[in-house]
Parts: C-alpha cells; structure tokens; sequence
C-alpha cells in the first residue's frame, strides 16, 4: 500500500515538472542512495516541482533494482532503462527525449557535480539565460594525467573548431526547454552533447565550480573511450583533419618539384649527387607512411558517415517507468519507433 508521503508525491509527480534533471546511470550502485539524499535535499529547497530521470544505461550490477526501489517510493523518480549500454552521450540523449521539464539539468551520477550547484544555474536561468553551463574550475581526486589531456583536448579542439566550445566545461549543465526542444532534432549517432548544446545556440552562461573526487566506485570512461570521445568531438565539429591532408600534399609536391630541379641542374653539371638506394627507399616509406595516416582519417570520417546512413536509432529502451500517467506524456522521441514498455 502506498505511504500517505508516496500519494503526496504522486499528486506532485502528476503536473508538469518545472525543473527535470537528467542522470545517466552505469554501474553506480554504490553512488546511488546517496545521490538521491543530496537531490531531493537540494530541489526540495528550490521549491519546484521537479522530476529526477535516471537514465540506466545497461548496467551490470543492482543499480536499475535501486532505482526502480527509489521510483515505487518516490515516483518523481523516473526511470528509462536501455537494452544494453549505449554510451554516456546516448544516455544524455534519452534523457532531454523524455524530460518535460522548462529547464533540464543534466548531471553525472557520481557526485562529482555538487548537486547544490543547481540552485546557481537556477537563478541564472531566472535571469533569462538559456543555457548555464558549470565550469570547472578545480578537480580534486583525479589523475594528473586525466587532467593535462583534459586541458589539451578543451584547448585543442577550441582552436579547431568553427563552434564555441567553452573551456573545461563537461555535460553538467542547466538547459531551457527551448534549447532541449532544438537539441530534440539533432540525431546524429556520434554525439559529442557539448559540441551539440553550443552548436545551437541562444544565450549562455558560464558558472564556476569545484569538482570534487568521485563520491565511490570507479570512473566508466578509461583511456578507451575518451579517445573515441574525442575523436567524436573533433570529427563532429572540424574538417580540419581532412584539410591537414590537402596541406601536406601541397607541401611535399613542392619540396618534390624543388628536388627535382635540383637533381637535374646537379646532372648537367655533372655532379653525381642522389644516387644510392637507402634515399629512394626512405622517401617511399615516409611517403607510404603519411599516406596511410590520411587514408585513416579519410576513414574516421567514412566510418561515421556510414553510421549515420544506417540510420539507427540512437538507442533501446527496454522498460520505462513512471512515464505513463502524466498528463503531458513525453513525444515517443523521434526516429524511435521501436516498441518498448512504459512500465508506469
Ligand atoms: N556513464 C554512462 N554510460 C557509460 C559510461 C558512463 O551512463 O557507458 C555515466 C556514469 O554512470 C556517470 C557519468 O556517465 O554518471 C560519467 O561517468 P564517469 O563519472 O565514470 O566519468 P568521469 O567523471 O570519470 O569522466
Ligand atoms: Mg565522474
């Protein structure tokens, strides 16, 4: 039987929610309980309607059995779990597809966002900004190597790209419905969401924070997969990889073309200069090497077009709970027209 306190908050659960945060969730057991103390204290003080939609993304351990506890307690949490894992970046996706909130917060499980951020993000967005995106100013508890490629990758890939990546800024972030709704139509299956949310534009605003170490458990992204996060991230947003190819084919056609004017003045002069095989072969080999460094971003780029032609959807909802008897049902999100149960 449901709890005076668990009817209370169904009548809640039941308007529209002002504020939806979105958080995507990997074998976060051990985070969980206490990412539901610190949320509830921190939206319950911003005294809005709110949902919490945790995003399962095909974790392995108990943390969908947790949450969907948490759900039948409290079922302002709402749950959307994957047939399998999908990616941090997919799971964002499915989040702002099913938030209804007029402003969405995304944020990482892990405590490594201080929730209590959000109250800021909300008066920013009170003054009429679109976007508040949290920007770290310290990290604790992380690898110094984690945070020098860090700190590369943001530089790097500002001076690359045409789009206005803010420096140090991860997904944590309070967005305006407006801005979701925009993000709604992007579908493109490698997703760097940062790229994506100031790609779109509107008015944004920074705000600063302290992140802290992970609250327990251990990071999802190894070396792996922040490569290939970046590899989305700049593949996503410049050409400049392919343009690289261009640039150095000019240059050496030159420096060739020099060589051979050279090479034919020293011949009618009679000198004998650049004969001998080892020259030959090293110029083919470093001629063979770049070549198929090119033909491998060539294919960085073929791969990712190829998966876009697919057109998949972007991701496989097995169950979702707590999505049903709203009055404002989220639209089934689009390019997905895949059967999956709404639960509740
Ligand atoms: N995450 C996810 N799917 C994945 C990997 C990560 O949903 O395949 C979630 C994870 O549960 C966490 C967030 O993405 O809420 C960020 O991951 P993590 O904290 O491990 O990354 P880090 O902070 O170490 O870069
Ligand atoms: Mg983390």
């Amino acid at each position: 039987m449901a709890s005076s306190a668990a009817t209370d908050h169904r009548r809640l659960s039941n308007s529209r929610p002002v504020l939806s945060v979105i958080v995507p969730v990997y074998n976060e057991e051990a985070v969980i309980p206490e990412l539901y103390r610190r949320m509830v204290q921190v939206l319950e003080e911003i005294g809005e309607p709110w949902e919490l939609i945790c995003v399962n993304d095909g974790s392995r351990d108990r943390s969908l059995q947790l949450l969907l506890d948490l759900h039948h307690r409290d079922p302002r949490i709402r749950v959307v779990s994957f047939s399998r894992n999908f990616g941090h970046q997919i799971a964002i996706t499915a989040g702002l597809d099913y938030a209804r909130g007029d402003a969405v917060v995304i944020i990482d499980a892990d405590l490594q966002d201080p929730p209590e951020l959000i109250q800021t993000m909300v008066d920013r967005w009170r003054e009429g900004y679109h976007v508040v995106y949290a920007v770290r100013v310290d990290r604790q508890g992380e690898s110094w190597f984690k945070l020098w490629t860090a700190r590369l990758f943001y530089r790097l890939l500002r001076r690359i790209t045409d789009v206005d990546i803010p420096l140090d800024t991860g997904d944590f972030r309070l967005m305006d419905r407006q801005v979701v709704l925009s993000l709604r139509c992007l579908r493109e299956t490698n997703r760097f969401m940062r790229g994506l949310a100031s790609w779109v534009g509107f008015r944004q605003i920074g705000v600063e924070y302290q992140r802290e170490p992970r609250f327990a458990g251990k990071t999802k992204y190894p070396l792996g997969r922040m490569l290939r996060l970046t590899m989305d991230a700049i593949t996503s947003f410049s050409y400049l990889p392919l343009r690289l190819g261009t640039y150095f084919g000019f240059f050496l056609a030159f420096l060739s073309l020099v060589g051979i004017v050279a090479t034919v003045i020293l011949r009618l002069s009679g000198n004998n200069a650049f004969y001998g095989q080892a020259s030959t072969l090293v110029a083919v080999l470093f001629l063979g090497g770049i070549q198929l460094i090119f033909l491998g971003v060539l294919g960085e780029y073929l791969g990712r077009i190829y998966d876009e032609v697919k057109r998949r959807p972007l991701y496989i909802v097995d169950q979702a709970h707590g999505f049903a008897d709203v009055p404002d049902p989220p639209p089934p999100p689009v390019n997905l027209q895949e059967p999956h149960r709404v639960v509740d």
